[in-house]
């Protein structure tokens, strides 16, 4: 067997990378990223809370994954102990979330595209209390 080589890490996306969209991982996708584990770092990087990831790629994630970054990134494991956590909120300050936000929903509202529940996505995303990523989850699926 190979060595890990240092300084590499593989990261990869969950949703439509690693699996199909909001779907399960298959068992060829697993057994690939333990073998890839072998020669390298590897990390997934997922817009889903934890338990989320953890439904598509198995209760054992932590243990699978060196680096397990959850939430967009704000939430960070590594060998699976916390070692980060950060939100918009507490990093911006309310009133540049606030400046931020404003100047995005007006930036998308100009935009010309097809369907606007996406961008309607993006910014509940934002701007994280549970409720609206739930009413996201819903639009999502007309
Ligand atoms: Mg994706």
């Amino acid at each position: 067997m190979r060595a890990r080589k240092d300084g590499l890490i593989a990261l990869f996306d969950v949703d439509g990378t690693l699996t199909a969209p909001r779907k399960e991982c298959t068992p060829e996708i697993l057994k690939f990223m333990q073998e890839l584990r072998k020669v390298v770092t590897i990390g997934v990087v997922g817009g889903s809370d934890l338990v989320k990831i953890s439904e598509q790629l198995g209760n054992s994630v932590m243990n699978d994954y060196d680096y397990v970054f959850s939430e967009n990134g704000l939430v960070a494991h590594k060998d699976g102990k916390l070692i980060g956590k950060q939100s918009l909120k507490s990093f911006l300050g309310d009133e540049k979330l606030k400046e931020f936000i404003n100047f995005t929903l007006r930036y998308i509202a100009d935009l010309d595209i097809p369907i606007k529940r996406w961008a309607y996505q993006i910014l509940c995303c934002l701007d994280p209390p549970k409720k609206p990523l739930h009413l996201c989850n819903t639009l999502q699926h007309f």
